[in-house]
């Protein structure tokens, strides 16, 4: 039997913005906003090019190759639905393609991170309708 999920889901403050990011992740694919005038990649998602402010925007597959930017190993978590995953890594990871995002390094001895580490996405469906985005080390 599932077991239900209790965390925190993902509430995009910009549903139509963010929708393509969320649906790819459903399908294990990494998309990425890219500038179709200055050919910068970007996220967050946004209505303009955070570089030119062209509104000629597409969305493109990124490799989900990354290094790790920055992490903490979090021991006292904010919020009380994830104190059952102590100790676990937040961390800033760089794509290959250029965005930096917020994410968790899991599949790993957290004793061995180290900054510029290559990472890889991976997807974990927790719910049928939410797949997070999460790196582990190659
Ligand atoms: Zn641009």
């Amino acid at each position: 039997m599932a077991t239900e999920y209790t965390k925190p889901l993902p509430r995009p403050l910009s549903p139509e913005l963010t929708r393509p990011f969320w649906e790819a992740a459903k399908r294990h694919e990494l998309l990425m906003p890219r500038c179709m005038t200055c050919d910068h990649v970007f996220f967050y998602p946004r209505s303009e090019c955070p570089r030119c402010l062209s509104t000629n925007l597409e969305w493109v597959e990124v490799s989900g190759r990354a290094r790790l930017h920055s992490f903490t190993i979090v021991q006292q978590p904010a919020n009380a639905a994830f104190r059952g995953d102590v100790p676990y890594v937040y961390a800033v990871v760089q794509l290959d393609e250029g965005p930096r995002l917020v994410s968790n390094i899991v599949q790993c001895d957290i004793d061995t991170l180290r900054v510029d580490m290559l990472l890889q996405a991976v997807f974990d469906d927790v719910t049928p309708e939410w797949t997070l985005v999460k790196f582990k080390p190659v």
